[in-house]
């Protein structure tokens, strides 16, 4: 199918996207990459009269280490791939995860912070920003405002960006060198969305207990799930067996997928237990610590 029929407009800078959003209110869309947009007009799914396109807008296009990772609303997804520091240890959840999303083509063109905004139930981004307690940067004709990944996430597809507003970056925190992740995902082939997937995120303390953990499951419910009794069972802990045994069976019990082609309810709950398993086991040996 074609989409409906709709205006096209470039936005050279920030300013200029919010005039057009201002002028067309809930008719405009703002178009990134387009992967997900695109389709979803072509379906008659989405019906924006009015699509704002920020790829021209440069300031948009910029990638900043300081303290934090600040990423722009048209950083592409293979640039987090090819980045010189995507091999460190601290960034290996983002350097897993950066792999199997879509497929290599898609990440060309698909922008980390349109998927944050696209906010799909099993989201690859959403999941891994969860773990990472990014937070994202909303301006509009009031200002702009910093709102923490778990606030961002409302609904399925539904994010706090308001009318009139759009996220101009996305903001990860720099983990210490005590610090290391991973992110576990299965799916059906290659640029599929996941089945299940987890995303985990572990800091250890100079006795070797967990200071920090971040943990987030995908496809088990409206949209990327932080799964915080797990955060708080690993926090403050010895890394053991038993431990971990025991954030599986939290996982699994607090996961809500639905029944599709990708699998049952039963099924997807426990897979969910099993990717935590999987990737608090790879993040502990990369800190070097078997468990
Ligand atoms: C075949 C296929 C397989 C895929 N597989 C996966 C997968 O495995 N995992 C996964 O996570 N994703 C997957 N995707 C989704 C893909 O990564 C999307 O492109 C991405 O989620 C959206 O990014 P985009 O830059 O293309 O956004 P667009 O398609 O341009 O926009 C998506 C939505 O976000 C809004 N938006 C975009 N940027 C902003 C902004 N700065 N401010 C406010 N609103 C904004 C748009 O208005 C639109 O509503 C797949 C897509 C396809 C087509």
């Amino acid at each position: 199918m074609i989409p409906a029929a709709f205006d096209y407009v470039r936005a050279r800078s920030i300013d200029e996207a919010l005039a057009h959003l201002q002028q067309h209110g809930s008719e405009a869309r703002i178009l990134a990459g387009g992967q997900s947009l695109i389709p979803a007009m072509r379906f008659r799914l989405a019906r924006p009269s009015v699509l704002v396109d920020i790829n021209p807008a440069r300031e948009l296009d910029s990638m900043t280490m300081d303290g934090v990772l600040t990423i722009g609303a048209t950083v592409r997804d293979s640039a987090i791939e090819r980045a010189a520091w995507i091999g460190e240890l601290r960034w290996s959840l983002l350097h897993e995860m950066s792999r199997v999303v879509a497929d290599p083509v898609i990440r060309q063109m698909a922008t980390v912070v349109g998927s944050l905004c696209h906010n799909d139930p099993a989201g690859d981004w959403t999941t891994a920003a969860l773990a990472s307690r990014a937070e994202l940067v909303i301006r509009g004709p009031a200002g702009e405002r910093t709102v923490p990944i778990d606030d961002f996430l409302v609904d399925s597809f539904t994010t706090a960006v308001a009318e009139g507003e759009m996220a101009i970056a996305a903001r990860f925190p720099v983990p210490d060198d005590r610090t290391a992740g991973s992110y576990q995902k299965v799916e059906r082939k290659v640029g599929d969305f996941a089945t299940a997937s987890a995303a985990v995120q572990v800091s250890l303390a100079p006795d070797g207990t967990i200071r920090q953990a971040g943990v987030a499951i995908a496809a088990a419910g409206p949209c990327a799930l932080r799964v915080s009794e797990v955060e708080a069972l690993l926090t403050g802990q010895k890394p053991t067996a038993d431990l971990i045994r025991a954030a599986a069976d939290a996982t699994s019990a607090r996961s809500e997928p639905q029944a599709d082609l990708r699998g049952s309810v039963e099924y997807k709950k426990h897979l969910a237990g099993v990717l935590v398993t999987r990737g608090l086991r790879h993040a502990l040996a990369r800190l070097g610590v078997q468990a």
